[in-house]
């Protein structure tokens, strides 16, 4: 979709709401060669390598939409959210951000995209926060960089795509990077990436490792592994966020506390040792969900009985699903009207720390 296909009546109506999308994604003008030079080096994983091996030879509409809209942070940015009825952008480097790269590379262009973020930002102060993006692949730059986030860039977060090069946040060595989190107070977005080598096969086969089917179970697994190898025992007052309605795990919730239990208690698995409180209590504690690509109403009341009216924010997923519609449809949802305001407005304010 491009913007004059956007006529004046489909706009979203004047609402006494801000709407403020927390899951909006943009590259810096150079992320997208060095993307191409790993391509072309023969250095990327299977699933990179599938999703942006086709983003960058195919002419499909929706993929130029993509390339082209990840990279403004300026007037075209803008005028798609004024269209759309978007207040506030809460802006993270898109998946896998420096995930895909080498540890060097990753640690020195997470400082080249948080400073080119925070400049964005200065811009435009009203209309965009920002999370600050970190390479795992060194966990003590990492934590430094958080800091740095927090406390010069003025970022309200951080944001991880999941796995690294198929290792999970779960592994303690990874663990500074939760106590960077807890000591500063920045919660942390778990966005998707394609599934590692190790698990991707049987979705590539059907198509189905994308954004479809296979970015989500493998973005709840990784917040799983998170939950059960006691990162919320050790970092009680860490908050991370999930997109896409929580990656299903609130429907879950019964069964994992259930099954967990079993087979901890059946002393099955080295691997899987007691926790002090059970998966649907870490979900309600320690996560909000967001509805990023997922405007349906019966999802949403779903998860805001489950998790709390205040722990379900919206978001958008822009430029990946940039759907005017999808704002009237969440819009004209029939809720309470604080209820709405909180999914909205209030919740992202409290989360990212937004004052105005
Ligand atoms: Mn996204």
């Amino acid at each position: 979709m491009s913007s004059n296909e956007v006529s004046p009546q489909q706009r979203p109506a004047k609402v006494d709401y801000l709407r403020i999308a927390t899951e909006e994604a943009f590259a810096p003008p150079d992320l997208f060669n060095m993307y191409r030079k790993l391509l072309a080096d023969g250095k990327a994983d299977t699933g990179f390598a599938s999703l942006w091996g086709f983003h960058f030879s195919s002419q499909a509409p929706r993929v130029q939409h993509i390339l082209k809209y990840n990279q403004d942070l300026d007037k075209l940015r803008i005028q798609h959210m004024d269209e759309a009825g978007i207040d506030m952008q809460v802006l993270s480097l898109t998946s896998p951000g420096v995930q895909a790269f080498d540890a060097e590379t990753a640690v020195d262009y997470a400082i080249t995209a948080n400073d080119y973020l925070a400049e964005a930002i200065k811009k435009h102060p009203t209309r965009f926060v920002g999370l600050t993006a970190i390479a795992p692949q060194n966990p003590a730059a990492a934590a430094k960089e958080i800091e740095r986030g927090a406390t010069k860039l003025g970022l309200r977060g951080i944001i991880v795509n999941s796995h690294t090069h198929g290792e999970y946040l779960s592994d303690p060595k990874y663990w500074d990077i939760f106590a960077a989190a807890e000591a500063f107070d920045m919660p942390i977005y778990l966005h998707p990436s394609s599934p590692p080598p190790k698990m991707i096969e049987p979705f590539m086969e059907v198509g189905l490792d994308g954004a479809v089917y296979g970015f989500g179970v493998e973005t709840g697994l990784s917040a799983l592994r998170i939950m059960t190898s006691g990162v919320f025992d050790k970092f009680p007052k860490v908050q991370m966020i999930l997109g896409h309605m929580g990656e299903a795990l609130p429907y879950w919730a019964y069964r994992l506390d259930y099954m967990h239990r079993a087979t901890v208690a059946a002393n099955r698995y080295e691997s899987l040792k007691p926790t002090k409180r059970k998966p649907s209590e870490y979900l309600r504690e320690n996560f909000y969900v967001t509805n990023s690509g997922v405007a349906w109403e019966l999802a949403i009341k779903f998860a805001q009985d489950f998790m709390g009216v205040d722990r379900v924010m919206y978001a958008m997923d822009y430029p990946y699903q940039h759907v005017v519609d999808e704002v009237i449809a969440l819009d004209n949802m029939l809720m309470n009207a604080e209820d709405k305001k909180r999914f909205f407005q209030t919740n992202a304010e409290r989360v990212f720390k937004i004052t105005r």
